[in-house]
């Protein structure tokens, strides 16, 4: 036994630590990141997740974990809360991903002007063209048209929204 004890943790530090370690160690720039336009961030986070929680419940997370996007080599889990840290590094990864892209690309909701992610559900205008948040567009029947810009009969279900893609 010993009477040290560990200093307290700040995990918003740690994961901003972790975030800036893949920058600087592991070479993960925002060049990097921008190729991973499959969600790979987020899928390796997903990882990470699932290898944190599987590991509480006594669970062997030596191999990759279904879905895991990297080569097996890349899959290193160390811990509960160092997978944990990893995961959460790795969604903000992806946030700041999908953030480049929409600046890149530029659409915005005509609603609301916030920009439109990629996986975002929306619809598009078929009568002065842009775009629309799913959520933006309320529940409202008459704020859809039937593809031509002519108003759905009265009684026709809320449309589907796309997903937006980049
Ligand atoms: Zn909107």
């Amino acid at each position: 036994m010993t009477s040290r004890t560990a200093p307290p943790r700040n995990p918003i530090a740690d994961v901003i630590g972790e975030r800036n370690r893949q920058i600087t160690k592991e070479g993960w720039t925002e060049d990097h990141d921008d190729q991973h336009t499959g969600r790979e961030l987020a899928a390796a986070a997903e990882g990470y997740l699932a290898s944190a929680i599987s590991r509480a419940d006594g669970e062997d997370v030596s191999a990759p974990p279904e879905g895991w996007p990297f080569a097996p080599e890349w899959w290193k889990p160390k811990g509960y809360y160092a997978d944990l840290k990893r995961a959460a590094a790795l969604i903000l990864a992806e946030m700041e991903r999908i953030d480049r892209l929409a600046e890149r690309e530029g659409c915005r909701c005509e609603a609301c002007n916030e920009p439109l992610y990629d996986g975002d559900p929306y619809f598009g205008d078929d009568v002065n063209g842009g775009a629309y948040h799913d959520h933006c567009l309320g529940d409202d029947i008459d704020a859809f048209t039937d593809g031509e810009g002519n108003p759905l009969p009265p009684g026709t279900p809320r449309p589907a929204p796309s997903r937006y893609t980049v």
